[in-house]
Order: structure tokens, then C-alpha cells, then sequence
């Protein structure tokens, strides 16, 4: 059994940095900001051991080079993007130990939101960034639909109880676009339910498991006769296909 543990550190408005914690060290992950990062450590008497970067936004690296100002660790990042202080770049199934962590994990490549975002999954946790969120998922500034819908659906195929660490606390407005689109699906109250007594208790909406963004969240559910329909609604005309249905839908949603 794994010993590893995971913190949220809150940064800017709504970003995670998720803390790997194994006994004093600490492995942190898209840090868009040093300032927290710098001050969980020293409230907590850790020793930052190395960063994993899924994708180039300044909000996810803006941090890098203060924390190895400090820390001389390895950065671990997409092959394909500009990442500051790298050491080692990473594409599909590229495999890493994370130092002081006893924890290996796999890299998946998903662009759509930027060209070569990457995630790192290995014993039931998955860090996504900005490509799945709970009950949605990132803007495409850089990949295509297809693109996009290809890495939701590689991500959505690992095992129903992995654990989503994704970037953003966007879950509650984006259950409200999910209970539209998808109106009739019981299980979007439930986590609408969930998901507002965390955030009242102060707590993050996260991780959530795949299997109930299986369940719920519209963009892994392109298949589906009830967002097919929404998809087709919106667009006008009669869509079938998982790429058109996803296109439509992530469309809708940037003016919803
Ligand atoms: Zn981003």
C-alpha cells in the first residue's frame, strides 16, 4: 500500500496545486504560483523533491523558477512545450518514479486545451490539469475537437475508481451547464448536492472518481441519446457523431 498522500494548495482564484506528501517530502504538481507552495512547505516542515507540469499556462508553471530558486529538484513536463527549468520531457507512455514518493506514474498524452498537454496517472490517481474537470472540461486554445475529444476518451477508459486531481475548482458552475444539457440525469443532483456541501464546508470539490464523471459529466458522455439530442438542439441540425456531439457541446457551453 502506497503511502503517498495528497493536499490541495489553493493559488490565484480557483487553481489547485496538488501536494504529494510521503513523510517530509513533497512533490507538487502545476505550481502557477511559489507563494503558497513556498508557505505549505514551511508550515508543514516539508522538502520539495520535485514539480510535474501538464501543461505550458503561466497559471500551472508561472511558479517553476522560484521554487528552484530554492529547491534544486527535477521539473517534470510535456515534451512538446515550453515549461521553464525542465529536466525531463515527457510523452505517451513515458514512465516516471517520482522521487520520494515511491510512486510510479505514466504519462498520457491529451492535447485539446494546449497542443501538448500530457497527464500523469499510476496507482489510482490521475493529474489532468486543464483537460478533464469534474463535470467538464478545458477550452480548446490550441487542439480540435477530435483532438480533444480523443484524449477525454482515453482518460475516460482508466479503471471507474481512479482518482480525477484536476486543475480548477470549476465543479459547481460547471454542474449547472451538465443539469441543462443533460437534464434527466439523476446523477447531476446528486453531485450538484455533494459538490455544495464541500465547498460550504471549505472544502475542495476534488478529487472525484472517473466513474461518476462517466456518469455524469456531458463531455465524457457524447454517446448518449440525451446530449446527442442537446448537441443536435444546439447546433440545429440532426449530429451522430461523438466528435460533432462534442464540438456542439463545448460550444454551447462557452456562452452558456
Ligand atoms: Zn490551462
Amino acid at each position: 500500500m502506497n503511502t503517498v498522500t495528497i493536499a490541495p494548495i489553493r493559488a490565484f482564484k480557483d487553481n489547485y496545486i496538488w501536494c504529494l506528501r510521503r513523510g517530509r517530502s513533497a512533490v507538487v504538481v502545476d505550481p502557477g504560483d511559489a507563494g503558497p507552495v513556498l508557505d505549505y512547505l514551511g508550515a508543514e516542515g516539508l522538502q520539495l523533491e520535485a514539480v510535474l507540469a501538464t501543461h505550458h499556462h503561466a497559471d500551472h508553471v508561472g511558479g517553476i523558477p522560484k521554487l528552484l530558486a530554492k529547491y534544486n529538484v527535477p521539473v517534470f513536463g510535456p515534451k512538446r512545450e515550453n515549461i521553464p527549468g525542465i529536466t525531463r520531457k515527457l510523452a505517451q507512455d513515458d514512465e516516471i518514479d517520482v522521487p520520494g514518493m515511491d510512486l510510479r506514474l505514466r504519462v498520457i498524452d491529451i492535447p485539446g486545451h494546449t497542443a501538448g498537454h500530457i497527464a500523469f496517472f499510476g496507482e489510482g490517481l490521475l493529474f489532468c490539469g486543464d483537460t478533464l474537470f469534474s463535470c467538464g472540461c478545458g477550452r480548446l486554445f490550441e487542439g480540435t475537437p477530435a483532438q480533444m475529444h480523443a484524449s477525454l476518451s482515453s482518460l475516460a477508459a482508466l479503471p471507474g475508481e481512479t482518482l480525477v486531481y484536476c486543475g480548477h475548482e470549476y465543479t459547481l458552475s460547471n454542474l449547472r451547464f451538465a443539469a441543462a444539457a443533460d437534464a434527466a440525469n439523476p446523477a447531476i443532483a446528486l453531485r450538484a448536492a455533494a459538490a455544495r456541501a464541500a465547498l460550504d464546508r471549505g472544502n475542495p470539490t476534488l478529487p472525484s472518481t472517473l466513474r461518476d464523471e462517466c456518469a455524469s459529466n456531458p463531455f465524457l458522455r457524447t454517446h448518449d441519446p440525451a446530449l446527442i439530442e442537446s448537441a443536435s438542439r444546439f447546433a440545429g441540425r440532426s449530429l451522430t457523431d461523438p466528435v460533432q456531439v462534442f464540438a456542439a457541446l463545448r460550444q454551447c457551453k462557452d456562452g452558456f
